[in-house]
């Protein structure tokens, strides 16, 4: 008898560790819960950093979101905006900490 194991049901849910930015999978990475979400880390090191300093991390990985995900020059143009306000919104959190 064979062909008991075809349910497919072995599905990897990935996501991506916002401080290295490698893809992980849910069920075995790191995780931690910051603003109401999960994220998951490749190691418990990613996972410190992120700890130390999520708005850092948070910021970062606004920058490679919407520029990675779209083709539209309209649309990139709104993400280079974001990107933007992100970045100063990053630099004004660093300046408020020191
Ligand atoms: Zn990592």
């Amino acid at each position: 008898m064979s062909g008991c194991c075809d349910s497919g049901s072995s599905q990897i849910v990935t996501e991506r560790d916002p401080v290295c930015g490698r893809s992980v999978n849910r069920v075995t990475a790191w995780r931690h819960e910051y603003a109401d979400r999960d994220f998951f880390f490749c190691s418990a090191r990613c996972q410190a950093r992120f700890i130390a300093a999520p708005t850092a991390h948070l910021a970062a990985q606004q920058l490679a979101k919407p520029v990675g995900a779209l083709t539209c020059s309209a649309h990139a143009r709104k993400a280079w905006a974001r990107v933007a306000s992100a970045l100063g919104q990053f630099r004004s959190s660093l300046a408020a900490k020191e």
